[in-house]
């Protein structure tokens, strides 16, 4: 049937008022030569920068790399915080020319990428007192190396330990990158012992039908190795959903479109599941609109136009995306590039993170603000991963609260029955009463006894 023609027709009375602008901004991606504002950049062309493999070989991990693509863009001030935050930070840094691209220069300090990537060293607060190093007890769920079986049918595999970008809120900074000043690592490196084991758990499980990929990030595998993970886990009767978790088309998209083997062998274990009735989806990291840009578009566009389903997860983060504009502008800007907003994780108790920390508030007034702007199955959930083990629990269902101390209390019936779980504010956002109080080890105990007795059970 042909398409209609309505010309000629009268337009029917409109209800509402006519939508400014600003209501239509986050279709407005940022395209053209971005990178050339950067010195080491200015000449590179598209076809160069669309090369993922110059885009790995360019990839800034150390001080004088920074200095040397930037030069003269910052203050020497700005490049001797970011040295010392260097020392100090758990992650390793590693920053693709893409990003660096569309960091902007002008105001480092308050950029929503250079929060997320770069440490700088008068930013840092200090750690809540209540915080470990694997705050998601992911090691103490785990049967052997790498994977962590926590819910009843769905597991969790950790198959490579490096990511092309490095994320300053990594809640995997126990095993992801390599050792830094800060922190010695768990090894996940890709070995086919490893996943044997990894592989012969999983297919002993009958209840086991959801199988995460993750990471560190899948865009690392060899594609051949890619392939051999996505085929070895459709054998297995049990495993009916997969998730190949990339953060990778947020911070190098430049990988869809240019690395045509990891892209093929990707398609081959999402057109082989179709066939068997599976379904195995990518799962991405979009935080802030301004990571949505024409290239990424082009590889989405690649990979629905292979079929391939796009969930993001987001975590909240301070001073990126803790606000509605920024918030709704995401999820209007993933919901229009087709790429569903699944979660909003509540971002995690992290060593050297707590700048980058929310109080749950923020995650229960977005919430309420966000749901009903766009479909519904475009509406993030709003979770917290209960330290502790306790798993993704929704926001919106503590047991308790304590806004004064910043302890919410949750419990995960399905996960850990019996168990409670709390998570904590950060200190810096309390009032003095409440940060004296956590100055005072003593005072720890008392302030979680007061806050379980807010319980509703
Ligand atoms: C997040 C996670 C999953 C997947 O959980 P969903 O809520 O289904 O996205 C599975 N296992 C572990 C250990 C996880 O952390
Ligand atoms: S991409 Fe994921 S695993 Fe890698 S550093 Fe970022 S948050 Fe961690």
């Amino acid at each position: 049937m042909p398409i209609l023609d309505w010309s000629g027709i009268e337009i029917p009375q409109a209800l509402k008022a006519p939508v400014p602008a600003s209501d239509l901004e986050h279709r407005a991606l940022v395209g053209g030569d971005f990178w050339r504002q950067i010195p080491a950049y200015a000449h590179i062309d598209e076809t160069t920068f669309l090369d993922y493999r110059w885009q790995g070989r360019n990839t800034i991990t150390s001080v004088p790399k920074l200095l040397n693509a930037l030069q003269g863009l910052v203050s020497p001030e700005f490049i001797a915080d970011v040295e010392a935050g260097f020392k100090r930070a758990p992650m390793c840094v590693r920053i693709s020319p893409y990003l660096l691209s569309l960091i902007d220069w002008k105001h480092p300090y308050e950029d929503p990428l250079r929060i997320q990537f770069l440490p700088v060293d008068s930013r840092f607060l200090p750690d809540h007192p209540k915080l470990g190093l694997d705050s998601l007890h992911e090691q103490e769920d785990s049967p052997t190396a790498g994977l962590t079986h926590r819910y009843h049918d769905k597991a969790l595999m950790l198959v490579i330990d490096t990511c092309p970008a490095y994320c300053r809120f990594c809640t995997r900074s126990y095993a992801i990158g390599g050792d830094t000043d800060q922190v010695e690592k768990v090894n996940f490196a890709p070995t086919a012992d490893r996943w044997r084991r990894a592989f012969a758990y999983i297919a002993s499980r009958p209840e086991v039908e959801d199988i995460v990929v993750s990471g560190g990030d899948t865009y690392n595998l060899r594609a051949d190795w890619l392939e051999t993970l996505g085929m070895t886990l459709l054998s297995m009767p049990n495993i009916r959903r997969i998730r190949i978790a990339s953060k990778g088309l947020a911070v190098m998209p430049q990988k869809i479109l240019t690395d045509d083997d990891w892209f093929a062998a990707l398609v081959k274990i999402v057109r082989h599941a179709r066939t068997l009735g599976k379904d195995v989806a990518l799962h991405t990291h979009f935080n802030h609109p301004n990571e949505i840009t024409e290239i990424s578009h082009r590889a989405i566009m690649r990979l629905i136009g292979e079929g391939v389903f796009i969930r993001n997860q987001s975590v909240l983060i301070r001073n990126v995306n803790d606000n509605y504009p920024t918030l709704s502008k995401l999820v209007r800007r993933l919901s229009y590039v087709n790429v569903h907003p699944y979660y909003v994780y509540v971002h995690d108790l992290v060593k050297g993170g707590e700048d980058m920390r929310t109080p749950l508030q923020t995650a229960l007034d977005l919430e309420l603000q966000i749901r009903g702007i766009t479909a519904g199955f475009n509406t993030p959930l709003f979770v917290v991963d209960a330290p502790g083990g306790g798993g993704k629990r929704n926001a919106f269902s503590y047991e308790a609260y304590d806004r004064k101390t910043g302890i919410s209390v949750f419990t995960a019936p399905s996960v850990k029955p019996g168990q409670k779980f709390y998570y904590f504010d950060p200190i810096d956002c309390l009032d003095a009463d409440a940060r004296a109080r956590w100055a005072d080890p003593n005072e720890h105990p008392k302030m979680i006894a007061e806050a379980e007795a807010l319980c509703r059970s």
